[in-house]
């Protein structure tokens, strides 16, 4: 396991896996939290056999993989079913995190996490780091990339923590205002700060 494990963050659109990609070029081992998120829901899996008991097989497609259209319906209709799908899936992706975590050899790790604080997955970590940008510069980066309405991207940005809880909150910060070189020079001057932590 490595000795230091970083957990990174951002909004919408932030930078985060344009980070997280120089990050892995460096050789950087790295675990996804939303990759995890649908791995522990994967066919096979007691979580997915767990969600076929509660909301019965009319949840899963022909293939036995979860209709996740289907189950988006049952959380909007009734509030009770996304507790009760948080309280069996939170603790099962915190394992499966910590297990990959545990299993990571680079001198350093990263958990990517959009919703870092707003989970409260920063206490699983050492240290943590934002990627920073203004919210016009945000939302332009998410139209652009997504090909989604403004309105529909801001609506997202507001139910995410606001920049600046996420700016008191972190330990380090990316500024990812300018282009992508000068991130990557951000983003090695960081790295080379925690090789020297590790
Ligand atoms: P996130 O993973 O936080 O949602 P991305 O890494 O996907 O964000 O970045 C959002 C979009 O902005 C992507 O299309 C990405 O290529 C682009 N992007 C990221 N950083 C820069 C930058 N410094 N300059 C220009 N475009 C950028």
């Amino acid at each position: 396991m490595a000795n230091i494990i970083v957990g990174l963050t951002g909004g919408i659109g932030s930078g985060k896996t344009t980070v997280a990609n120089i990050f892995a070029e460096l050789d950087i081992d790295l675990v996804d939290a939303d990759i995890v998120a649908r791995e522990v829901v994967a066919v096979g899996t007691e979580g997915l056999a767990r969600i076929a008991e509660h909301f019965g097989d009319e949840i899963l497609n022909p293939d036995a993989s979860l209709n996740r259209a289907k189950l988006r319906e049952r959380i909007f209709s009734e509030p009770e079913n996304l507790k009760w799908l948080n309280a069996l899936l939170h603790p099962i992706i915190r394992t499966e995190m910590c297990r990959q975590l545990d299993s990571t050899h680079s001198p350093y790790s990263i958990l990517i996490a959009p919703l870092l604080f707003e989970n409260g997955l920063d206490k699983l970590v050492s240290r943590t780091v934002l990627v920073d940008i203004s919210p016009e510069q945000q939302r332009n980066r998410t139209v652009l990339r997504d090909s989604v309405p403004a309105h529909q991207v801001q609506s997202i940005i507001d139910s995410q923590a606001s920049r600046k809880d996420k700016l008191s909150k972190a330990d380090d910060i990316i500024d990812n205002n300018g282009d992508e070189s000068a991130l990557r020079s951000k983003v090695m001057a960081l790295h080379n700060h925690y090789l020297t932590l590790s």
